[in-house]
Formats: C-alpha cells, sequence, structure tokens
C-alpha cells in the first residue's frame, strides 16, 4: 500500500484544485475566517480549545505585511466577539521577516499589544531553520514587554536543547514543541526518528522542571504516553501544560486526552491559501492520501 500513497502524493499536482479540496477540507476550517470561527465553536463544544491561523504563502512586499497584520489583528477582534476559547498562531514571514526584521517586529508587537489588550494570547510558530535565530531574537524582545506571547521548538534540530535550556534561564520559557516540519539537513538536524522523540521528551521536562509552561504538540501516542507517565510520576501541575494538535488529524487521541480532563488545544487553519498547506499535510503523512482516496471511490 505504501507505493501507492506514495504515487497519489506524487501526481497531486496533476489534480484540479476542487478535486484536492474534497480531501483537504478536513485538514482547515474553510476559506474564510467566518469558517475558523464555526469551527473553533465546534471544538469549543466539545471540549478543546483552539488556536486560529491564518494561511498565507510567501509574501514579496511590506504592503503584503501589512495586510497580514490587519487580518491578524481581526482574528482576534472576532475571537473576542464570539467569546471564543481560542488564541492565535501566527508566521513571521507573513509579518515581514524576510523583507525587513524591523518592520516584522513592529508588526507583530502590534498584534500582541492587540492580544494583551483582548486578554488574549499570540503564539509565534516556528518555520523552517533559516528563521530559527531571527524569531527567538524576536521573541525574546517581545517577551521583554509582554508575557501573552510564546514561541516554538522543533525537536528535530540539534540545536534546540540549548535554546530551550537558555530560554529557561532567561525565564521565558513559554514554549510549543513539535518534532518539525522541514526538510531539514542532517548537519543541523537529527534524521532518526526514535533520536527525535527522545529530544522531544527530554525538553517538555525540562521546560516542566523549570516552571515554565509547554504545549505538547504532536499525534504520537507513545511520546503522549510517555510524557503522561513522566506528567503522572513527577505530580506537574495542569496548569504548566496543554497537549495541541492539528485539525482533522488522530481525532480519536484528542477525543481520548479530553475524556481524561486534559486540556486540548486543536491547531484551525483557515484561508483562501489552503492548497499549499494541505498538499503538505499529505506529503508528511502520504498513509492520508490513500485512505481519502479509498474514501472518495469506496462509497459503503
Ligand atoms: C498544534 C501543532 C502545531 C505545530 N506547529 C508547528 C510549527 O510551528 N513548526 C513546525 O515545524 N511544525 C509544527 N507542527 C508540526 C509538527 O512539527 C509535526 O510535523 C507534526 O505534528 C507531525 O508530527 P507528530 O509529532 O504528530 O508525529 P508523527 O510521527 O509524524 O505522527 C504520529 C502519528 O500521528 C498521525 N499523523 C501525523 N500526521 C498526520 C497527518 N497529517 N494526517 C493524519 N495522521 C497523521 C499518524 O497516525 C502518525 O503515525 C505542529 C504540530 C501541531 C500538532
Amino acid at each position: 500500500m505504501q507505493w501507492f500513497n506514495r504515487f497519489i502524493v506524487w501526481i497531486l499536482p496533476i489534480f484540479p484544485k476542487s478535486f484536492i479540496w474534497l480531501f483537504s477540507r478536513r485538514y482547515i476550517a474553510g476559506q474564510s475566517l467566518l469558517d475558523g470561527i464555526e469551527k473553533t465553536k465546534e471544538l469549543n463544544q466539545s471540549g478543546c480549545c483552539a488556536t486560529i491561523d491564518v494561511l498565507g504563502e510567501d509574501i514579496h512586499s511590506l504592503s503584503e505585511a501589512t495586510l497580514a497584520k490587519e487580518e491578524c489583528m481581526h482574528v482576534l477582534d472576532t475571537i473576542q466577539m464570539n467569546m471564543l476559547d481560542s488564541n492565535h498562531s501566527l508566521k513571521l514571514t507573513q509579518l515581514g521577516l524576510k523583507i525587513d526584521k524591523k518592520k516584522c517586529f513592529q508588526n507583530v508587537k502590534d498584534i500582541v499589544q492587540k492580544a494583551k489588550q483582548l486578554n488574549n494570547f499570540v503564539r509565534i510558530d516556528m518555520e523552517d531553520s533559516t528563521c530559527t535565530t531571527d524569531t527567538l531574537e524576536i521573541y525574546r524582545k517581545l517577551r521583554k514587554t509582554y508575557n501573552n506571547v510564546g514561541a516554538v521548538i522543533q525537536a528535530y534540530l540539534m540545536r534546540s536543547q540549548e535554546d530551550v535550556r537558555q530560554l529557561i534561564e532567561e525565564g521565558i520559557a513559554h514554549l510549543r514543541i513539535c518534532k518539525g516540519i522541514y526538510d531539514e539537513s542532517p548537519e543541523i538536524a537529527y534524521k532518526d526518528r526514535e533520536k527525535i522523540k527522545e529530544n522531544y521528551i527530554q525538553m517538555v521536562e525540562m521546560v516542566l522542571d523549570s516552571g515554565g509552561y509547554v504545549g505538547i504538540a504532536t499525534h504520537d501516542r507513545g511520546v503522549i504516553n510517555r510524557i503522561i507517565e513522566m506528567i503522572r510520576s513527577g505530580g506537574y501541575p495542569s496548569s504548566q501544560f496543554e497537549f495541541q494538535m492539528l485539525l482533522g488529524v488522530t481525532e480519536h487521541l484528542r477525543k481520548e486526552l479530553v475524556s481524561q480532563g486534559y486540556r486540548l488545544r486543536v491547531y484551525v487553519p483557515y484561508g483562501d491559501q489552503w492548497y499549499g498547506y494541505c498538499t503538505r499535510r499529505l506529503k508528511e503523512n502520504p498513509q492520508v492520501a490513500g485512505h481519502i482516496i479509498k474514501n472518495i471511490f469506496i462509497r459503503k
């Protein structure tokens, strides 16, 4: 079956977008903010909180960065108006990181300031390794004034434990830990899945031990079980952590954790740039493509 799944992913580009949409829509809330809000309401009703993300591809000008900033502000206002249990995730490249770092800082600062006024929180997603140092630098600068902002650390990066150690030392370890989604070189990133898992679990423990806050972003049942064991034996309070999952992924596991009383946040992407996001998800786990295709053709 493996070859079939990979084949499906390989031929994705030749399918019309409307066809891809059929099996992508479980991963994104829809094309508009209203769709994101509706999905978040559903999730809140089922006991999950959310983080809303605006999908966007590369930007090429500061005016596009300003538009992206305005959309982020609109997201925060709309969350507030609808009294939803959701914060906001964003990417610094959308706000101009690769064009003008100073302007990018100002953009994200405005958003975090707005979130502060609304008693909300902003999570800065981590992008590929060309962004890591700049992203953490901006995070550090923001944390001098604001405590309602957090960063993301990728377990596949060899530098990550040292980053976590330093952030702990600086007293600003409010971190989402994920495995990492980009294709990085073996010079800087672990490729061995077991090594990545070990690194992941160690960093979660480091943050918990330091009294910081950790978003445990994974669908890996083995990793989750080990972390739950660690939390139980270490007696860490629930105010120090939450689980996080992507929309449309391992919903059974999500429900299990919610039924056990754990705080679980679902990442809710929306936007008209859904195509790039969905094809990335499908490439990451080609098995899904096979299942979805089967569901489309085999109607029970
Ligand atoms: C809330 C959240 C935020 C994230 N933010 C970032 C970020 O800022 N930067 C970044 O680089 N990465 C981010 N990621 C992605 C992350 O780095 C991983 O690439 C992704 O979560 C898959 O890793 P995993 O830990 O779930 O383990 P995996 O070993 O990849 O998956 C474990 C199991 O989960 C299931 N699964 C995983 N992915 C899928 C899928 N797409 N469809 C169906 N089933 C699937 C499968 O059953 C698989 O066996 C984020 C992930 C989450 C959950």
